[in-house]
Order: structure tokens, then C-alpha cells, then sequence
């Protein structure tokens, strides 16, 4: 049976775990229309915030050399968000013009029952667009209730075909289930996959081109990402292979690129069809071509800190607001308004001016 993705279900379609569920309850009762402010959040540069990126947990699976440490402290599980207090917050910045979630992590697949979560978004009429990043590790057992619970946007990160530079960059040896993750989301159904890879200098160039014949292959969107100073190991400006340097290694190897030119304002890739017509490749540039004057992004961590920026150095903490017998929406609204106002121009990580933040990527949600 396929469930229509605004149609909230009333029994869990998956075998259910009653503690994934704190309240038991779903829908959530209507939030207070009255205390509130509404409008939408519109920074000091004229950005309009529509995209919301939610941690659904700092824990993962792997230990990706660019993203966190191996001997890592994960927060108690306690100290996250439930599913309600989650969904309540998405229903407060939606009045805020928020459109768009995706959820992300640390591994998001680690969250018990995600699909649930998925299944309360979707009953939100407001958002337009639920989206998951996912390491691709468990899809073989979630690929078919997410896409049940309403969900079709994934991407799945895989920075390497090869087992050993994959047991090397991840610290895991995972390889063959990602693999077989990504063949269960494509028997799901999920529509259009995309595989997200980190591009590092001395690592990634031998794995460019076989990525790319994968992808072209298997019918997934490939995005590169350069590598940003976010993660436990020093970062060097050298450590980063360039946009451009893809580009010119694929259109040299595989068939030459044609800009695809339909960069959505706010869309952090430049998008590539190869002229040969078979399939396309993504180039998300942070570092060499940064899209922070069209950011459009909050963040909330796994325990409810809300963040304007990857890198920013400030968060509010919402999770007060949350954890009462009544919900604050008034301060929610308040923490959403202000963020988006104190919101900076841009990081600054080609400057000397940068201040890395303490947290490392998985602990924020990338
Ligand atoms: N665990 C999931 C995964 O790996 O897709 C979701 C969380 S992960 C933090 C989200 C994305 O951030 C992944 O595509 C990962 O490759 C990317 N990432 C992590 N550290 C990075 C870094 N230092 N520079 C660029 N991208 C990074
Ligand atoms: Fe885990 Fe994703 Fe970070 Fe890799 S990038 S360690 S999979 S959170």
C-alpha cells in the first residue's frame, strides 16, 4: 500500500517500538493561533529564511575522518528532542514562512523510528518539501517505511567506491551496506537519489571518475562538496580539490559538462548535464565559490539549539520553550526572529578572521 505524502496515517505502518513515541499521540493538538508573532524571517542583508535543517541525533555509525573524532561523547539520549517537541517547533517556524525541513544529523537513521517523525511533518500543510541525509548505512531496512511515511527527497553520502578508502575515511567497514542501502531506496521508490561526496586533496581524485560512472549508471545525481573546516582534523586551505578541478577531471575523463544554468537562488550546488546527455553532477563549492548571499538555512541541533549558520559561534537554546506543560510558542517565535536578524554576511573561513566552532559537523547537522 502507498500512502499518499500529506495523508497522516493513524496506525504505524512498521513495527513499532511504544517508546519511540513519548506522548503516544498523533496528530499533536492545534498550537495556540493567538501567541504568537508571525512574518517572515528576513535577515539584516534581505535573505529569506524558508529552509530549516533539523539534527535528529549527534550519534553515528561511522567516524568520517572530516566530521568528527573517533572517541566522540554523544549527548544522553535524554537531551534530545522528542518527535513532538521536533514537530511542534517545525509548526511554529512554519508560520515563519519556513517551507522546507530536511533531516540530517549525525546518522539520522539511528533515530529510532524516524519514519514517525517523517509521518508528523508530512501532516504539515505548510511544508512543501521533507528531505533526509543519510549515510546510507540502515537504508536497507528504513528505505521502504520513510518512503511509506511520505518522504522523497535522499540523499546519501558515499565519498568512495573502494573498500579500502571507504574503511579509511570512515573509520567503519560499511561500504557493502550503503551499497545496498541505496539499491533498497531505489526499489522504495524514491524518485530522484542524489549521492553527496566530500572532495579532499590526496584522496579524493582517484575516486572522482568511478563515483561518476556509478552514478551515471545507477541513475543517481552526484554532488560534490568541498571540503569545509568543520570537522575534528586540522583543515588547510590546500586539503581542498576545487569545484573547477572536478569539473575539469570529469569532463576530461567521462564527456565535457553543460551548465546547467538553473541554479534556484537559494540551492547551494551549480548543476552540470554531461553532453552526452547521461545524467548530471553537482558541484556544491563552500569554500571556492561560497553561497552565503543567498543562505536561506536555520539549523536545529539534535538537542534543540537553534544556529543561523553552520559556523556560527552563538545558539539559542529552545529546548526550555519546549519542555513545559504548555509549549512557549511566543519565545519560539521570538528565538526564530532574533536568530534570523543576528544572522551574519557570510562565514568567514577564507580570512583570518575565522573562529572554528566548538561543535564538530556532527554534532550540528550538516
Ligand atoms: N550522517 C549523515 C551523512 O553523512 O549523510 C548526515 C549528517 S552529515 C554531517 C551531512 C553531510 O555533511 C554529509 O554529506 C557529509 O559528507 C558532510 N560533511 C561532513 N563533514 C564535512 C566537512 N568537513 N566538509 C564538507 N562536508 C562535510
Ligand atoms: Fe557520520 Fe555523516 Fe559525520 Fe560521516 S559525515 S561521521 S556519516 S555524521
Amino acid at each position: 500500500m502507498r500512502i499518499p505524502p500529506r495523508q497522516l496515517i493513524s496506525l504505524p505502518i512498521w513495527p513499532l517500538d511504544a517508546t519511540a513515541l513519548s506522548s503516544g499521540s498523533l496528530p499533536l493538538a492545534p498550537l495556540p493561533t493567538d501567541s504568537a508573532a508571525t512574518g517572515e524571517l528576513v535577515d539584516r542583508f534581505g535573505r529569506r529564511h524558508d529552509n530549516l535543517r533539523i539534527s535528529v541525533t549527534d550519534r553515528c555509525n561511522l567516524r568520517c575522518t572530516y566530521c568528527m573524532p573517533e572517541d566522540v561523547v554523544f549527548q544522553d539520549r535524554s537531551a534530545l528532542l522528542t518527535f513532538e517537541e521536533i514537530t511542534t517547533f517545525v509548526r511554529v517556524a512554519v508560520r515563519h514562512g519556513i517551507t522546507k525541513v530536511r533531516l540530517t544529523g549525525g546518522e539520522p537513521l539511528m533515530r529510532r523510528d524516524l519514519p514517525i517523525l517523517v509521518q508528523m511533518l508530512t501532516a504539515i500543510p505548510e511544508l512543501t518539501d521533507i528531505g533526509l541525509t543519510t549515510n546510507g548505512v540502515l537504508l536497507d531496512r528504513w528505505a521502504e517505511p520513510l518512503f511509506q511515511a511520505g518522504l522523497r527527497r535522499l540523499n546519501v553520502s558515499l565519498d568512495t567506491l573502494d573498500p579500502a578508502r571507504f574503511r579509511q575515511r570512515t573509520r567503519r567497514e560499511e561500504r557493502d551496506r550503503v551499497l545496498t542501502g541505496l539499491q533498497a531506496a531505489r526499489q522504495a521508490g524514491f524518485p530522484q537519489i542524489k549521492v553527496n561526496a566530500v572532495a579532499i586533496r590526496g584522496e579524493t581524485e582517484q575516486d572522482i571518475v568511478p563515483l561518476a560512472r556509478f552514478c551515471r549508471a545507477q541513475g543517481f545525481a552526484l554532488r560534490f562538496i568541498e571540503y569545509m573546516p568543520i570537522g575534528a582534523e586540522p583543515w588547510e586551505r590546500e586539503k581542498v580539490l576545487s569545484a573547477s578541478e572536478i569539473l575539469a577531471m570529469l569532463s576530461r575523463d567521462i564527456a565535457p559538462l553543460v551548465p546547467l544554468g538553473d541554479r534556484a537562488d537559494h540551492a547551494p550546488a551549480d548543476r552540470f548535464a554531461y553532453a552526452d546527455g547521461i545524467g548530471e553532477v553537482g558541484m556544491i563549492a563552500s569554500v571556492t565559490h561560497p553561497f552565503c548571499t543567498h543562505c536561506n538555512r536555520l539549523r536545529l541541533t539534535a538537542e534543540g539549539k537553534l544556529r543561523n549558520c553552520l559556523f556560527a559561534l552563538d545558539e539559542i537554546d529552545i529546548k526550555p520553550y519546549l519542555r513545559r506543560a504548555s509549549p512557549d510558542i511566543a519565545a519560539m517565535s521570538t528565538a526564530l526572529v532574533h536568530s534570523t536578524r543576528t544572522k551574519w554576511a557570510g562565514h568567514t573561513f577564507n580570512t583570518t578572521e575565522f573562529v572554528k566552532p566548538t561543535r564538530t559537523m556532527h554534532a550540528i547537522g550538516g
